[in-house]
């Protein structure tokens, strides 16, 4: 399931549900197409149809818009059983238009199961087809308090940069690195060649030494060669964490922030005084990493209204997350609680005071919460939607879209509606307590990845009666104990 078919004349890509961004990378590579691009994953190894389902910001949607906003058909098989097309030809009003708009954006496990999609392949507006794309770490000097560090970063973030830019960043601290000193890393993406994208960054002011190293670390190349091999360069860590033999376990939060001058002073203040907490706090620990990552998005992904697709959070400028990842399983209470408390003060700084992105959910967002949070007022088109291809919720995932109420409960919510204060709710108070998801993440590696050992093993002190096993007994390819 995870062929692709590129037709050239027509710009267009066809891709099996079960495709790899990777896969569809591959016939541009393949014929060296240089200059042209799908509007795909920053990590190779994503899936096409999970992401183009959560909306999908990829590293050139500044100029080519969300994912999704590239999809010009979408075949599901239903719960039922049928197999459906649908596109952006079907009138938005009719049944089929109305799970097309659910599908760009509505989040994985809802509707069906994703066979097959077509969408647009993009010129890019670099001449010869040239990218410049980098990566570089800054790891800025502590002595002054940490001002030169948020002089710059509220400059970068708050800078109107054009749409051919885009810079990630990841603010972290690692046990693992320079004691848990603050360290910041930038993912550069330039549609255009070297000289121009330099002349951008020193319009930008930051530090010179940060402006310096940011014009040192980049290559212009080709953009079949950036799909092929810089991709893969600039994100090499997050692909390795996301891969299920990885050890360690990882909590997440998101949210959805603009690049309003306001809410960065507040926003790089809280970031850096939780960083220098967690420092603190899990000093001596092993493999412990505080990450709040920051998504460029903006431009032409913003240019649509909030209702354009299921997709709500538009006019995001930076999708943020906070990543907690530890390897020792006994520290999970002490990174839900820490983290509890960094989200709960990012939270009011998201749009309008909620937004979190479904493509990084928050399994911590309480049951009246996660739709509020990743839709908005989109929830309530999606749980017709619902209605319409899955009433029964055979898909039932845990934070899916719900079936919508009937009778007295349906009319008090449209009552709501009519008021008009959806969306400008305030979720806080509503998250699942830290401490009631205490061992949830160990527990559920547990349950998902080791077969139970069978009792006469338990009986016998393994299958030979000689010990106990490591890492779930022969089956589950582990060692012997003792
Ligand atoms: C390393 C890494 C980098 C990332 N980079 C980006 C990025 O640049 N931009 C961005 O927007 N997001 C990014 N993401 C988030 C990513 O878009 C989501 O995690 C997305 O859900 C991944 O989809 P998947 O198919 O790979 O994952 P899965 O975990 O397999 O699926 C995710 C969800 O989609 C559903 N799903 C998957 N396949 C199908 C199908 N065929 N039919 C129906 N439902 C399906 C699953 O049921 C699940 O609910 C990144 C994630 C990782 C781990």
């Amino acid at each position: 399931m995870n062929k692709v078919w590129f037709d050239h004349g027509n710009a267009e890509m066809t891709v099996q549900g079960g495709a790899l961004w990777g896969n569809a990378y591959k016939p541009l590579i393949n014929a060296r197409l240089n200059g042209w691009a799908v509007n795909g994953g920053r990590c190779p190894t994503v899936g096409v149809s999970g992401f183009m389902l959560g909306g999908g910001v990829g590293p050139f949607s500044r100029s080519l818009g969300m994912g999704c906003d590239s999809l010009i058909e979408i075949s599901i098989v239903t719960a039922d059983g049928e197999l459906v097309t649908v596109g952006e030809n079907n009138a938005p009003d009719s049944r089929e238009g109305m799970l097309f708009w659910a599908l760009c954006g509505g989040g994985g496990g809802n509707f069906g199961v994703v066979v097959q999609m077509k969408m647009r392949v993009y010129s890019l507006v670099g001449e010869k087809g040239i990218v410049t794309a980098g990566r570089y770490t800054w790891l800025p000097d502590p002595k002054d308090n940490h001002r030169t560090l948020l002089s710059s970063m509220f400059r970068f973030y708050t800078m109107d940069w054009s749409d051919r830019m885009t810079i990630d960043s990841s603010w972290f601290s690692d046990t693992e690195v320079e004691n848990g000193a603050i360290a910041v890393r930038f993912i550069v993406y330039y549609d255009g060649n070297e000289r121009d994208f330099g002349r951008e960054i020193r319009k930008a002011a930051l530090d010179r030494e940060l402006e310096k190293q940011l014009q040192r670390r980049v290559l212009p190349e080709k953009s079949s060669r950036f799909f092929h091999e810089t991709l893969v360069a600039q994100w090499d860590e997050e692909t390795v964490r996301a891969f299920p033999s990885n050890g360690t376990f990882r909590i997440f939060s998101s949210f959805c922030f603009g690049n309003d001058a306001g809410s960065f002073v507040a926003i790089n203040g809280i970031v850096k005084e939780e960083l220098e907490a967690f420092r603190r706090l899990f000093k001596g620990e092993k493999n412990c990493l505080c990450q709040a990552s920051f998504i460029h998005s903006g431009g032409e992904a913003s240019r649509r209204p909030r209702d354009a697709t299921a997709f709500r959070w538009r006019d995001t400028v930076y999708h943020a997350y906070i990543m907690m990842q530890f390897r020792d399983k006994f520290l999970e209470r002490d990174m839900r609680s820490f983290l509890g408390k960094f989200k709960d003060r990012l939270r009011p700084l998201s749009l309008t005071k909620q937004a979190c992105f479904v493509a990084f959910p928050d399994a911590s967002l309480g049951d009246d919460a996660y739709e509020k949070a990743y839709y908005g007022e989109n929830r309530l088109k999606l749980q017709q939607v619902k209605r319409m291809y899955d009433r029964t919720n055979f898909w039932g995932w845990k934070q899916g879209i719900k079936v919508p109420p009937s009778g007295n409960r349906r009319r008090r919510r449209e009552a709501e509606e009519a008021a008009g204060n959806y969306e400008e709710e305030f979720s806080s108070g509503e998250s699942v307590a830290p401490e009631d998801l205490t061992d949830q993440v160990a527990s559920e590696r547990w349950e998902k990845s080791f077969e139970p050992a069978p009792c006469e093993w338990l009986a016998t002190g393994g299958p030979e009666g000689g010990g106990a096993w490591l890492y779930g007994g022969p089956t589950g390819g582990g060692a012997r104990l003792f």
